[in-house]
């Protein structure tokens, strides 16, 4: 039947029913009509299935699956097929479970490092987010199996979470917090959008119909429903007039019977009712269509996955060539986490390993390595006996391999971090076995960045993030040199936490957060401060040694309408196989706008043999120059001079070019007697008037006898006078029926 048909021969209760929850995972089946119920889960690194026990905050068991690597970490892989491989992994086990719809990925541009989420989202770039987002949801929808987006829009914080409003200026919105978004709704088409708990801009996600209806649909494309964070509905019939279609979890019938009086009182259209229940409808029985029996999905090959998808998203952060170590000496692997790896967040997304590697049990029959806990992690306290135990077997070996970094308490979904050191504990015993031994090496496990006190003491570091169930074995692989590290930061580390652009305003004052440091978060700020940072966005090292040359553009002048193919060669210069990220940023060179100094708008890993060289060519388009516009409404490209940069991170940009684009949109301009000489300067048709109003350029004083720094100082004041007190400075001469008209026929123009 026509999804049109069977909404028409529901009951207005039953429509009501259908936009909202049956319990915590399921929507409500209408059975005289063969609607069955569906059902979606956690979600996004993971299948987080809870047959019996519900609840959100991942506090009962759920089904055993396989834990993948957390956002922040599959972020640092900058690999967009292997990405795209999870989500087929993550798709087959939805198939496998019965799960119609898994609640994920996460793209939401980070802005503070202290946001308890952090873990579960990608980068503070929005372009990389949206990259990785897209790629997620193109695997898992593959396999007949709906994503949800989220959490939809500029949810950065857990304190108050779900009343706080995210304000912000229209640029900051567009250019920093939807980006993320936008790629991939636009390009990857999710079933599902979830809309955050949080407001933007005084109006709750829920309930917004900007965000909802006019840019996610109307602009965007968005073809699927909106589902709302567990517990995100304010007032249900405004956010059905919003475009929020299903309410999760259940409410208990209580919104379903505010929708059915608002039909019946007339407050709420039921045309709009009916919209979203076509919506929801639609991607039920789009699944339904690709639901397949008998699905099983191999655990171990998911496992194995796990561990590639771990090991190609580790960024080696430091190495005084003692990495890869040798297979042949003494070892000792220090720190708790050796045994007991930190490989997931806490919160929705945890999920219930059906298995866990450690680094310790992996290194079993590959290297004689001693262990030492060195550290509890209940509370942060120095047990010394733990200490004394990990020095003496850090002295007692060649190399110290110290396993450290944000113990579950430290960090979760819930609550923010409140400062961005991790426990002074392991801080002190990274300080002591560096005293005992000079070999030491750190292998971090956290999900967002941390000070690091001792980073100059330690010969190598190795961002392990959130590696997901196999991060132990993964770690062996890269640190003995079986896989060659290939990740590079999502993020930049700051030195310290007051480095942040954040830091100022961070978590806001009660509901209210005002996101002042505007489009200037991660490395678009400290780049633009020329501040020395701890770790800059896009580094990351390697065993091996790329060579970048030979930069063509396809043309040096171009429209905005037009593409421009960006080709380099890579080349592998060093002695064992490898991958690189190579990182496309673009600078406006001179910009009537504020802008960044430079931003990602491309990149692409590449796997090269030693000695090998191969040329990759990236294609940029109108969005890669643009900034968004709030006059128009619109991303817009302003005429001039932009340099393409290739970077090996933010930091090392290698090969530079220029190219020319010209615009074609133009600006509305209006002109108001507050309009400066300045403004009108800048525009073609104002010439003449100009060349008149500069006869009289006279403010009293002797140009040349006051000499060349007078008159500048004289031209800048009448490139900032406003129009209305040029007739006074004119002595008259230019009236202001003169300026009246002129105004009238360059508005006339322009329009
Ligand atoms: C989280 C979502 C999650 C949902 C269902 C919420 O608390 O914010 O990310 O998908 O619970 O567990």
């Amino acid at each position: 039947m026509e999804i049109k048909t069977l909404v028409s021969k529901m009951t207005l209760e039953e429509k009501a029913g259908m936009c909202s929850g049956a319990d915590f995972w399921h929507t409500k089946a209408v059975e005289r009509l063969g609607i069955p119920a569906m059902m979606v889960s956690d979600g996004p690194h993971g299948l987080r299935k809870q047959d019996t026990q519900k609840d959100n905050p991942g506090i009962n068991e759920s089904i055993k699956a396989v834990c993948f690597p957390s956002g922040s970490c599959t972020a640092c892989s900058f690999d967009r097929d292997l990405i795209r491989e999870m989500g087929e992994a993550l798709g087959d086990e939805c198939q496998a479970e019965n799960v119609a719809v898994l609640l994920g990925p996460a793209a939401n541009s980070k802005r503070s490092p202290l946001c308890g989420r952090n873990f579960e989202y990608f980068s503070e770039d929005p372009y990389l987010s949206s990259e990785m987002a897209k790629h997620h949801i193109l695997g898992v929808q593959s396999r007949g199996v709906g994503t949800s987006l989220k959490h939809f829009a500029a949810n950065n914080q857990e304190h108050r979470r779900m009343t706080s409003s995210s304000d912000m200026d229209e640029r900051t919105l567009h250019e920093i917090y939807l980006a993320g978004f936008e790629g991939a709704v636009r390009e990857a088409k999710p079933w599902t959008v979830m809309c955050s708990y949080n407001q933007v801009n005084g109006t709750f996600a829920s309930e917004n119909h900007k965000l909802l209806t006019e840019i996610l649909r109307d602009q965007w494309g968005f073809d699927g429903f909106v589902m709302s964070d567990w517990g995100a509905v304010n007032d249900r019939v405004k956010g059905v007039i919003a475009g929020l279609d299903l309410e999760m979890p259940s409410s208990a019938g209580m919104n379903d019977a505010e929708i059915v009086k608002a039909v019946k009182n007339g407050t709420l259209d039921e045309k709009i009712l009916d919209g979203a229940v076509e919506r929801i409808l639609n991607i039920l029985f789009r699944y339904e269509k690709n639901k397949k029996a008998g699905v099983f999905f191999d655990k171990e090959a998911h496992h194995e996955l796990a561990r590639k998808v771990a090991g190609e998203s580790m960024v080696l952060l430091k190495n005084d060539g003692i990495l890869p170590l040798r297979k042949t000496g003494k070892i000792a692997f220090i720190g708790k986490f050796a045994e007991q790896p930190r490989y997931q967040g806490g919160g929705s997304s945890h999920i219930n390993s059906y298995r866990t590697q450690s680094a310790l049990e992996s290194v079993r029959g590959i290297a004689d390595v001693s262990y030492a806990q060195g550290y509890q992690t209940k509370e942060d306290v120095t047990d010394e006996a733990l200490a004394a135990e990990a020095v003496a077997a850090a002295k007692g070996a060649e190399v110290a391999v110290v396993f450290a970094g944000l113990p579950d308490s430290f960090e979760s979904e819930g609550f923010d971090r409140t400062h961005m050191r991790m426990p002074n504990c392991q801080n002190d015993l990274i300080e002591r076995v560096c005293k005992a031994q000079p070999n030491t090496v750190v292998v971090l496990h956290n999900g967002s960045p941390v000070e690091m006190p001792w980073a100059n003491d330690v010969k190598a570091i190795l961002e392990g993030y959130l590696g997901g169930q196999a991060v132990g074995a993964a770690t062996v692989d890269v640190l003995f040199g079986d896989a060659n590290p290939c990740g590079k930061l999502a993020e930049t580390f700051p030195v310290k936490l007051s480095d942040n652009p954040s830091y100022l305003s961070f978590p806001g004052e009660g509901d209210r957060v005002e996101y002042r440091e505007g489009l200037f978060t991660g490395y678009r700020y400290y780049d633009k401060k020329q501040m020395p940072v701890l770790f800059p966005f896009g580094f990351g090292l390697s065993y091996t040694t790329f060579d970048y040359s030979g930069l063509k553009l396809s043309k040096t002048e171009i429209r905005d309408t037009d593409t421009l193919a960006v080709s380099l060669k890579v080349k592998n210069t060093g002695k064992v196989f490898g991958k690189e990220i190579v990182q496309l940023y673009v600078k406006d060179v001179q910009s009537s706008y504020i802008r960044p100094e430079k931003e990602l708008k491309g990149f692409e890993k590449v796997a090269l043999n030693p000695g090998e060289e191969k040329e990759i060519t990236f294609t940029l388009n109108r969005r890669s120059f643009a900034y968004y516009n709030p006059e128009i409404q619109d991303w817009h490209v302003e005429s001039g001079a932009f340099e393409i940069l290739i970077g090996k991170s933010s930091r090392e940009t290698v090969l530079s070019a220029q190219v020319t684009v010209e615009s074609t949109v133009r600006l509305p301009v209006h002109f108001t007697m507050n309009s400066t000489v300045g403004d009108l300067m800048k525009c073609e048709a104002a010439k003449p008037f100009i060349r008149e109003l500069m006869k009289y350029a006279d403010l009293g004083g002797d140009g040349d006898a006051l000499g060349e720094s007078t008159a500048a100082m004289m031209e800048a004041m009448y490139a900032n006078m406003p129009l209305r007190a040029v007739c006074g400075f004119s002595n008259g001469a230019i009236s202001f029926e003169k300026i009246h008209a002129v105004l009238a026929q360059l508005n006339q123009n322009s329009d």
